[in-house]
């Protein structure tokens, strides 16, 4: 009897968990040659003072031998620059996806869940799948309880979110504090009340703290669930991959375990460590885009018919009518931004801007400008 040869493709169908076949992509658009403020990365390249500096480190680096497994200067840095409280240390990853990926599989008992709110980063509910935890998304709240998403707030829904901790008991919550992709930062209290109740662990994201007003680090010793994840991603070393998080050695022990041995690179590791040794040039960087964002923020919202949200983080959130065209005609005049239209029914009709240079946010606005009035002219 004949059978019918197994291609790669048949085999891959039935091999893989269902859930692997029905994912998407996350899905990362060519932007060679666009004006890029799609993906909050820091405009800014190694500042001038260090660049010869750090040429030489790199052409002397040691390529050709695996990186330090326990980089401590670098950690050492790390805590240094972020204040750490005593006794607390930080777990290393290639990027924080790396990290909420580790904490997914060290967490995961058989029907454990995640918790998250909605709308907020994809890579939540997508780390989820990949590890096939339950995910459960709290929505954020529409603002006074009107029924009309033109009117949201996004600030968390705290009966909702406590409500749904007591039922649903998940494993792992997490919060991005400020937000993506609405750029708000959540209340304090609330967010105390949801570390309170929580009887997982509780993550507090801060991805883009260097822009924003509060953190939780300084809570870190009152709450024996909690860890702080951050990234350096938004500081200028998005192509670096490098996030760590911070928190008791009493769960950092533990997740090291998880931790692959050579996750940071040679390159990563020096570099990072040398631009963390002017922490304060990054952070007069991260000045410049907090008052370029208000600048941006005025401008957008003096363009008729936008709604901009108030942000903490390195982007802005705005709901423009029409929003798939008025990307379109944005990506069309070179300037590629984030398409969130779709995304979440609360995103209806919103878009996503990086602040970049002033120069890059001028082309931005004229950009918009003329958008919309070819858009009026039909
Ligand atoms: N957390 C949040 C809230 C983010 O927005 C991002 C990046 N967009 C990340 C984590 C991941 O950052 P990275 O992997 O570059 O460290």
């Amino acid at each position: 009897m004949s059978s019918i040869p197994a291609t790669a493709s048949t085999l891959a169908g039935a091999l893989l968990r269902q859930e692997v076949l029905d994912l998407h992509a996350y899905h990362v658009p060519d932007s060679v040659g666009y004006i890029k403020l799609d993906a909050m990365e820091n405009p800014y390249l190694i500042p001038p003072e260090l660049r010869d500096e750090i040429a030489a480190m790199v052409a002397n680096a040691a390529i050709n031998r695996y990186p330090d497994p326990n980089p401590a200067a670098l950690k050492e840095k790390i805590c240094s620059v972020i204040d750490l409280p005593q006794g607390m240390t930080v777990l290393l990853g290639n990027g924080s996806d790396e990290l909420i990926q580790l904490l997914a599989l060290a967490l995961n008992k058989p029907g454990a869940t995640l918790l998250s709110v909605e709308p907020s980063f994809v890579m939540y509910r997508m780390i989820a799948v990949f590890t096939g935890m339950r995910y459960v998304g709290v929505p954020l709240l529409l603002h006074a309880g009107k029924a009309n998403y033109g009117e949201a707030d996004f600030s968390l829904d705290l009966p909702a979110t406590l409500a749904a901790i007591k039922r649903e008991q998940p494993a792992l919550v997490f919060l991005a504090y400020p937000n993506n992709p609405t750029g708000n930062l959540f209340s304090a209290q609330d967010v105390k009340q949801i570390i309170a109740a929580s009887p997982g662990l509780v993550v507090v994201d801060e991805a883009y703290y260097a822009f924003a007003s509060d953190s939780f680090i300084p809570h870190l010793a009152h709450f024996p669930n909690l860890l702080v994840m951050r990234t350096f991603s938004k500081l200028g070393m998005a192509g670096l991959r490098l996030g760590f998080l911070a928190g008791s050695t009493a769960w950092l022990g533990q997740l090291e375990k998880l931790r692959l041995p050579y996750n940071v690179g040679v390159l990563t590791q020096l570099v990072a460590e040398k631009l963390l040794e002017h922490h304060e040039v990054l952070l007069q960087q991260a000045e410049q885009i907090k008052s370029d964002r208000a600048k941006l923020h005025i401008q957008l919202s003096e363009v008729t018919g936008m709604q901009v949200y108030t942000s903490e983080a390195n982007f802005l959130l705005f709901r423009v009518a029409n929003a798939a065209d008025v990307f379109s005609g944005l990506k069309r005049r070179g300037v590629l931004i984030k398409n969130l239209d779709g995304g979440h029914p609360m995103l209806k009709n919103c878009l996503r801007v990086t602040v970049g240079t002033r120069e890059e946010n001028e082309k931005f606005i004229t950009a918009l400008k003329e958008t919309i009035i070819q858009n009026a002219q039909g």
